[in-house]
């Protein structure tokens, strides 16, 4: 066939030429990290345009984020040789989905202009429902409510489609219709959570089967990236789509599945066999990004784990350097090493958007901001705390939400009265009151309320011009860029003066926060691009300029390459984390397990494992035992490196700490693993004697003086481990808590949170 020869073909081993070639039928390809999974497929998308099989707004292709549905395109102009215009439906599940539902919106009650909701937002509403429920919020959250909800959806299930007793999963029985309610309050609000956005596709292919044809017909080939952290929801779009023409091809790994907890599901590589009977699954084992050291030390790791289908990995690379592991006294120290590596690489020619910063949780990154700040190293943080998350980043995109969406109560709530225009409590009591006499929406009632005499005379009088505002800038926003709009709206608003005149330290970082969105928002051409991309993408921008360093954490690094890799925070309950080792049986610690072979694998070259012997968690100073990860890394691909002159005296002064009693310490040995594991089982025996009555970082002990609680006799607060209680004595930072399912235990404070 034509094409078959085609140059971009010729760099492809065997195993990836046959999944380019094989283009008619379903194709399943189910390979190690650094295979070149993705690489096939891109090529395979760019054949499938190059060929003349199918036009690109014919193709479906899915990616887990839009940093790689943004690199896949351009891989695939690159292949092509061209400027490849109308690839539409390339994208993550929620981009795409969204897509989809903005053409359908109405067939699920909602209009083309829908907000989607971001995880506060959707916390914020579900404790609404809960209050109009009348059931006590502070005993049913908002938070927990959303993360049932969650999970339902991410099963596809819609209320109606929840089995019965799984009501009982929140609030006595609630669940169900609680549920119910609060897709009627979105359904008002003209809004979708993420969730929804598959969902909502699913209900339509259901119930409007010309639509799904219509889409059957259209996705003539389909392609899917990181197949093993798809849910069931995912899955069965992905399915009901590709039951026309079949031609859908899967790529994944399951030693890299990483999202259960958010309800993928690796089973979904083994249904797909099921499912699509015929398909033609490919195996990969050459692997092309990291040297022999580091796929050994990964590959010896996962090996650990019982649950996988099992796999060999080979490389042609030459040997280079082994798998270093270092300890250091504090997380400062590590820093502080971390950035001296950077620089010394950065000495030798490396780029820095060549190095990455990996992290199992996101409080991990302020030390390393804070250290990069200091050499003055630019970096580059994905997947933490947000820019979008921001209080000005919100109350800005709030005026701009109820702009397009006057519907939209969340946005009205938060900016009617931000800056203070004389809207009190009382005035809004009024407000919502019409709005639910009347169910409609706050905008709605204010019009409502201006007609009528309810209102205060100042209140009134404010209500009518901030009425009148938004209608104005609703009116402007159709012949106006929406960056200038924004500007126009942040200045009339009174918002960026309410900044000026403030004196929070944080006022100055806030105006210039704002000006960057006014900056994010010019390179969109309208208002809707740009909300919707501020709710898919969340990141001001995903690309590194060559300046900067990469922090991220592991979930956000998935299938990304580094030439070097530094992998920081290797203790115990912190990775594996503390929740994985509190669960019953293994399914959360090999999760863990594939999150610390993922962040392995993403080296090309250099791989640098550190760990602290004190760690300061939330505040409390922590001693730490290293990782078992650490200990079921293989020796021969890895140099245990200590530099006690450089970095403290960890050893020694170790020697004197209670936490490893029964370890024999001299000079290093405290770098040796047998130290390591004598360690550990000294503090889990202790663990296991220290009676239960406290709970806390059993495996450690605090090296600095216990502060003071800032909880109170008789709160109610929230255990990871207990639930929810009643606090009935505190001593310190030792709580007695009398709780609701396991009765009065004392706890360490930093482990609740108010409820
Ligand atoms: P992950 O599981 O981490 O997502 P992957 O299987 O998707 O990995 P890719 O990212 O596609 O792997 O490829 C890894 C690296 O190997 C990339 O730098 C890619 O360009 C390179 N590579 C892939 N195939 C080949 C090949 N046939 N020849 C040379 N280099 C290749
Ligand atoms: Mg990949």
């Amino acid at each position: 066939t034509a094409g078959d020869d085609a140059p971009y073909l010729e760099g492809l081993n065997e195993e990836q030429r046959a999944a380019v070639l094989a283009t008619e039928g379903p194709v399943l390809m189910l390979a190690g990290a650094g295979t070149g999974k993705t690489r096939a497929l891109t090529t395979r998308l760019a054949h499938l345009l190059n060929t003349g099989r199918a036009q690109p707004w014919q193709i479906l292709a899915v990616t887990f984020t839009n940093k790689a549905a943004r690199e896949m395109k351009e891989r695939i102009e690159a292949l092509v040789g061209a400027h490849v215009e109308g690839m539409k439906w390339l994208g993550t599940f929620h981009s795409i989905g969204a897509q989809i539902l903005r053409r359908h919106a109405e067939l699920v009650g909602l209009k083309s202009s829908f907000t989607i909701l971001d995880a506060d937002d959707q916390t914020r509403l579900a404790k609404q429902v809960i209050e109009a429920a009348d059931l006590d919020v502070k005993r049913w959250t908002g938070r927990g409510l959303a993360f049932v909800i969650d999970g339902w959806k991410n099963r596809g299930l819609t209320p109606e489609k929840v089995p019965e007793n799984e009501a009982w999963h929140f609030a006595d029985g609630r669940g169900i219709s609680l549920y119910k309610a609060y897709q009627a309050r979105l359904t008002t609000l003209n809004a979708a959570d993420f969730g929804d956005l598959l969902v909502h596709n699913l209900t339509i292919f259901q119930n409007h089967p010309d639509v799904l044809e219509e889409y059957q017909r259209r996705f003539k080939y389909m392609l899917v990236d990181e197949y093993q952290d798809t849910n069931v929801a995912q899955y069965l779009w992905l399915r009901l789509l590709a039951q026309k023409h079949k031609n859908i091809c899967c790529v994944g790994d399951d030693d890299q599945s990483i999202y259960g907890w958010r309800g993928a599901e690796v089973e979904n590589i083994l249904r797909f066999e099921k499912d699509f009977p015929g398909a033609t699954v490919i195996r990969l084992e050459r692997n092309y990004r990291s040297t022999p050291s580091i796929l050994g030390a990964a590959s010896g790791l996962i090996a650990s784990n019982a649950d996988r289908l099992g796999k060999t990995l080979w490389t042609e690379l030459e040997e280079g350097e082994k798998v270093k592991v270092r300890g250091v006294w504090d997380g400062e120290e590590e820093a502080r090493l971390i950035g001296d590596d950077i620089e010394a690489e950065q000495m030798k020619g490396r780029s820095l958007s060549d190095m990455a910063v990996l992290v199992r949780a996101s409080f991990q990154m302020r030390a390393f901001e804070e250290r990069f700040n200091t050499l003055g190293l630019g970096y580059k943080v994905v997947g933490g705390p947000r820019f979008y998350e921001r209080e000005e980043s919100r109350d800005a995109l709030a005026y701009l939400r109820l702009i397009r969406s006057p519907d939209d109560d969340l946005a009205f709530d938060r900016i009617v009265n931000k800056p203070k225009r004389g809207l009190g409590d009382k005035a809004l009591q009024t407000l919502h009151k019409i709005a639910r006499a009347n169910d409609m929406p706050l905008m709605a009632a204010s019009r409502l309320a201006l007609e009528g005499d309810d209102l205060a005379k100042a209140a009134r009088r404010s209500l009518l011009n901030f009425v009148d505002t938004i209608d104005r800038w609703a009116r402007d926003a159709k012949d106006m860029a929406p960056a200038d709009l924004a500007e126009l709206v942040l200045e009339e608003s009174g918002y960026i003066e309410m900044w000026k005149n403030s004196k929070s330290p944080q006022a100055g970082g806030k105006l210039d926060n704002l000006k960057e969105l006014i900056q994010a928002v010019s390179e969109f051409d309208t208002l809707e691009a740009y909300l919707d991309h501020v709710a898919l993408v969340s990141e001001l921008s995903e690309s590194s300029a060559d300046g900067q360093v990469w922090l991220m954490t592991l979930h956000a690094a998935k299938g990304l390459e580094f030439p070097v890799v530094f992998l920081p925070g290797w203790e115990e309950e912190i990775f594996p984390s503390k929740r994985s080792l509190d669960e019953n049986g293994n399914a959360a610690l090999e999760e863990e397990r594939r999150l610390a072979y993922v962040g392995i694998t993403r080296a090309e070259e250099s791989c640098r494992i550190s760990f602290a012997a004190n760690r300061q968690v939330y505040g409390r100073w922590q001693a730490a035992i290293p990782s078992r990860f650490i200990d079921e890394l293989p020796e021969e691909h890895v140099e245990v490196v200590s530099e006690p002159g450089l970095y403290g005296n960890a050893a020694s002064d170790l020697a004197s700490h209670s936490a490893f009693e029964g370890m024999k310490l001299k000079d290093d040995a405290y770098y040796d693993n047998p130290g390591w594991r004598r360690a550990r089982a000294a503090a889990s025996s202790r663990r296991a004697a220290e009676p239960p009555l406290i709970e806390g970082r059993g495996s450690t002990v605090s090296v600095s003086a216990p502060g003071k609680s800032k909880y109170k006799k008789g709160q109610r607060v929230f255990h990871q481990k207990f639930g929810y209680g009643k606090i009935s004595s505190v001593e310190g930072q030792k709580l007695t808590v009398d709780f609701e399912h396991s009765g009065p235990k004392k706890v360490i404070d930093t482990f609740v949170e108010a409820a």
